[in-house]
């Protein structure tokens, strides 16, 4: 908080002042003037001695006469400014009415203010007293945003702190809710004679290992390319062939929805990594599922828009998405208000794997949408598949042209 600009401090009336002119008279009735008023003063009668005085102890301000017959003010001032120590003290010149004083140039040489002889010594009492007061802000601005800055830098390290140790927790979970998950299958194989009931609370037990599992990999996956530590895996693959596999491995969901997905396109080779392209048509196929009602309609677009690169597309007709949460749905955990679907279990983290995985193989990922009428979820990944850096991907979730 900036305080007190209205009054002058203790510091301000016994700031060290330099006066510097070679007229004895001139400097002899300045300085018992300021003296008067308790400042402190030096006064210094040549311009070459008053920059090796200022050098060897810095004033809090300087009063610089012009016309000097050694040095004049103007050269005084521009040394001073040339010198990393000095250059912040304030220099008001002091001019006679009868010599031809030029503003401009004192304002260009760095000097803050001037003054004219014969002095108004309340004038020149109210300029000084001014100028040290916005020295003082200025230094108090200086020092509050070298505060902020180390603030900041101590946010950030514990800010890194804290997602290296959340990676470690997610990735040490990761082999117990393994053991738990390889049990459970053991016990849910083995027709034991099992009751009912338990075998679905086991069922239940080992879907909510397995959504544990993936999204512990998941965050860990996010994690590792943030930090761009996952290397691309680029290899031909045809998107087309790699959406039906998809289906297929949903087709269990896809049945309990009544929803015939219709599938659109033809062959699309690309270069990039099958894997991670795989999750992420997952990830949009299993929203869609999600968010369209029994019954719905899916469709999947996949083609080579203008025969460059690949354009793959999932539009539902389910609840659709407020515009408001466009961008913030691929970032990590953003969600449109839970409420909103009624859902019970999303982490977030799905769309925000998706962009960072499309963003590696130097694409664009986006969707369309209007709450009550679906959404269209796309992406495209360049011919070139991860030559672009992230940095000059659009952002996610803007809308496009050709959807
Ligand atoms: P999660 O993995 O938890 O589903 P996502 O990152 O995949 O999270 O999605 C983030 C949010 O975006 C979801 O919580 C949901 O609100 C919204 N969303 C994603 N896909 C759709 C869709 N097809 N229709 C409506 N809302 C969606």
């Amino acid at each position: 908080m900036v305080e007190d600009i209205g009054e002058n401090t203790q510091s301000e009336n016994t700031a060290d002042i330099m006066v510097v002119d070679d007229n004895p008279a001139n400097l002899h009735l300045l300085s018992t003037m300021l003296r008067s008023k308790g400042y402190k003063i030096r006064p210094v009668p040549a311009g070459g001695l008053a920059l090796r005085a200022a050098a060897s102890c810095p004033p809090d301000l300087i009063l610089l006469d012009i016309s000097m017959p050694d040095m004049d003010g103007y050269e005084v001032c521009e040394r001073l400014k040339a010198d990393d120590r000095l250059k912040d003290i304030p220099v008001i010149f002091i001019s006679a009415l009868q010599e031809t004083f030029d503003r401009v140039k004192a304002f260009s040489r760095g000097g803050v203010d001037y003054v004219t002889k014969p002095f108004q010594f309340e004038e020149v009492e109210a300029r000084i007293s001014t100028h040290l007061r916005l020295r003082r802000l200025q230094r108090e601005l200086e020092h509050r945003n070298e505060e902020l800055t180390d603030s900041f830098q101590r946010l950030k390290a514990l800010e890194e702190m804290r997602a290296a140790l959340t990676d470690m927790i997610v990735h040490d979970m990761r082999a117990p809710l393994t053991a738990i998950l390889g049990y459970l299958d053991l016990v849910l194989a083995d027709d034991c004679g099992l009751p009912d009931t338990t075998r679905r609370f086991l069922r239940t037990a080992h879907e909510s290992s397995k959504m544990l599992t993936e999204m512990a990999s998941t965050l860990l996956d996010v994690s590792r390319m943030e930090s761009g530590e996952m290397p691309l895996d680029l290899r031909s693959c045809d998107l087309y062939a790699l959406v039906l596999e998809c289906l297929d491995s949903m087709r269990v969901l896809v049945e309990q929805k009544s929803i015939r997905p219709q599938l659109d396109g033809g062959v699309t080779e690309i270069m990039c990594d099958e894997e991670l392209i795989r999750r992420v048509i997952v990830n949009l196929l299993h929203n869609a599922l999600k968010y369209t009602p029994r019954g719905g309609a899916i469709q999947i677009r996949v083609e080579s828009p203008e025969q460059r690169g690949a354009r793959v597309s999932v539009t539902d007709s389910g609840c659709g998405i407020p515009e408001q949460f466009h961008a913030r749905i691929f970032e990590k955990f953003g969600q449109v208000e839970a409420r909103r679907h009624g859902h019970t279990y999303s982490s977030g983290l799905g769309l925000a794997f998706c962009r960072l995985a499309i963003q590696a193989h130097g694409g664009v990922i986006g969707v369309q949408s209007e709450p009550g009428k679906g959404s269209c979820f796309w992406f495209e990944i360049p011919s070139q598949a991860g030559r672009l850096t992230v940095e000059s991907v659009p952002e996610a979730g803007q809308a496009s042209s050709r959807s």
